[in-house]
């Protein structure tokens, strides 16, 4: 885990990078942990807008929010006043991209001079970099480019006098790189065929570079204008021109990841979310997390006393969830107690992120059963000898199924069941826009991690469709993706039938599984 490096008081204007929350620094990240303002005026990625202080004041500066688009000198007023009104606070300026790189980053500094006001420049990683790099373009090439320009695409071609000498950009730089210029594409070529760059020059664009939903297009310059249109290739793109791009079919690795260009959404509860997530992000997908469920810890804390008292009548503890463990262990803490007082009891753990949270704990598990499911535990604590006359206490989510307490008490074992956790439904209010996607056939699979996941979820879309008919209409022409027969089980009760479930049931297994049937 990152220390947290101890940030001064001040201001800081700050790269984000252009996009992939990997290309933010390791500074930026701290300052974004500690600050105690933040102004930006882009759309921050959910996954950096994720390391912000959540007590830090949030400051939006762009279009979104004001009736009109706030002006630059409104930014470095607002900037001034901010940093003197709190001089305490750590006050964090984001941009994305490098700040100095065409970002105005230079005049809000030099507002700040102005009022005496102290401020540090956090470098960012410039999309005119790392576009062209994660489309497999190097900005320069031993034997092919041994000089690169960074452009601005945005002046004005009427302009009488171009601050930029095209004549010198034509003829003497290997590699032209434009930002904000596919709006002036034309007059772009134009320019530099005039002064003699060859007609067969190499062009690539590449729009939301490092960012799931990048996009590319190569072309020379006698065509690029009439397939970018043909295309409808819209900005915030860069343009690069230059014999670099040749090597963009060799070097290409981000827009070849087996779920580039595909949306996944997964429905569990957003506190678990975050490794399905970030499996399926490196594998290139854009994920969006439909959360579904959220969960409440309701352990009794008399039982749990109760339960530590005696734990020695006891010979077995089983888990069957992660959120088990947690809130379990929580509730430990919250008594006072820690997994000391679990010392002379068996553990059991149902699958094997279960026994890593356990592990995370300081419990290292006495049976992880190789069936991941109830009647794999009971099996297995069978096999172990458990049997009449054994107490074993069973901590789990509040309405799950009954088959491991009935199987063992069948078997004559007493069982006390110990109801830590309840799930609800939860969409996080983004059931509508959820259902419009889909409707608009921008999803292309939903992943299922439970029966509760599918009953929240056909719960929180339905009332967006017309009828039942409809919805399932719709979920027919994706592919959904469920973790298990028992999740499976629930889709069908729908009438919808998984396209893939899970061969083993864990989530690298699934994110395996999605990953294959993507690829054939
Ligand atoms: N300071 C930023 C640039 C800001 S100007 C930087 O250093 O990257 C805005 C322009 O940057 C856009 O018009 C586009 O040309 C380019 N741009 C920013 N992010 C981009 C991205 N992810 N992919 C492609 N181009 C991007």
């Amino acid at each position: 885990m990152l220390n947290k490096l101890n940030q001064h008081p001040g201001v800081y204007l700050v790269g984000s990078g252009p996009g992939d929350p990997g290309l933010l620094t390791i500074k930026a990240q701290s300052l974004l942990e500690s600050c105690d303002i933040l102004v930006h005026d882009f759309l921050v990625s959910d996954q950096i807008m994720g390391y912000v202080n959540p007590a830090a004041d949030e400051i939006y500066v762009g279009k979104k929010g004001f009736t009109r688009h706030i002006t630059q000198d409104e930014i470095n007023e607002l900037l001034v006043q901010l940093a003197t009104k709190n001089p305490e606070a750590v006050i964090v300026r984001l941009k994305g991209g490098d700040p100095y790189v065409f970002g105005r980053g230079g005049e809000e500094g030099l507002a700040l001079h102005e009022a005496g006001i102290s401020f540090e420049v956090v470098p960012g990683v410039t999309s005119g970099i790392a576009a062209l790099a994660y489309a497999g373009i190097p900005a320069t090439h031993r034997g092919l480019a041994a000089s690169m320009a960074f452009i601005t695409g945005h002046e004005d071609p009427t302009k009488p006098n171009s601050q930029i000498n095209w004549e010198y950009l034509a003829k003497g730089v290997d590699t032209l790189i434009f930002y904000m210029g596919v709006k002036n594409l034309p007059n772009i070529v134009e320019n530099l065929t005039k002064y003699g760059r060859p007609l067969d020059e190499p062009v690539a664009l590449v729009r939301w570079g490092t960012n799931p939903e990048q996009e590319s297009l190569v072309s020379d310059l006698e065509h690029v204008v009439k397939e970018v249109e043909a295309r409808d290739f819209k900005a915030p793109a860069i343009i690069c021109v230059g014999k670099v791009v040749e090597l963009k079919e060799a070097l290409s690795f981000f827009e070849n990841k087996p779920l580039h260009g595909k949306t996944i959404a997964i429905t569990r509860a957003r506190a678990q979310a975050s490794n399905m997530h970030t499996q399926l992000l490196e594998a290139g997908a854009k994920v969006i997390e439909f959360p579904t469920i959220k969960i409440e810890p309701c352990l009794d804390h008399d039982e749990l006393i109760d339960f530590c008292e005696h734990v020695g009548e006891y010979s077995w503890l089983v888990f069957t969830s992660v959120n088990g463990v947690d809130t379990f262990f929580d509730g430990l803490l919250e008594i006072g107690k820690d997994s000391r007082a679990l010392s002379s009891i068996k553990v059991a753990s149902i699958g094997s992120a279960t026994a890593e949270h356990l592990l995370d704990r300081g419990i290292v598990p006495d049976l992880i059963p190789d069936e991941y499911k109830a009647e794999g535990v009971l099996e297995a604590l069978l096999e172990r000898g458990v049997g009449a006359g054994d107490k074993v206490v069973i901590a789990r989510a509040k309405k799950t199924r009954q088959v491991l307490n009935e199987g063992l008490e069948a078997k004559g074992v007493e069982v006390k069941v110990m109801e830590v956790y309840e799930t609800h439904a939860d969409g996080g209010d983004i059931q509508e826009a959820f259902a419009e996607a889909l409707k608009a056939g921008e999803i292309d699979a939903i992943s299922f991690s439970s029966s509760s996941t599918v009953d929240n979820f056909i719960k929180l879309i339905k009332d967006s469709f017309e009828s039942e008919e409809e919805m399932k209409s719709y979920l027919e022409k994706l592919c959904i993706a469920s973790i298990g027969p028992i999740t499976s089980k629930t889709l069908n009760t729908y009438g919808i039938a998984p396209t893939i479930e899970a061969e083993e049931f864990t989530i690298n297994c699934l994110v395996q599984d999605i990953i294959s049937y993507f690829k054939k």
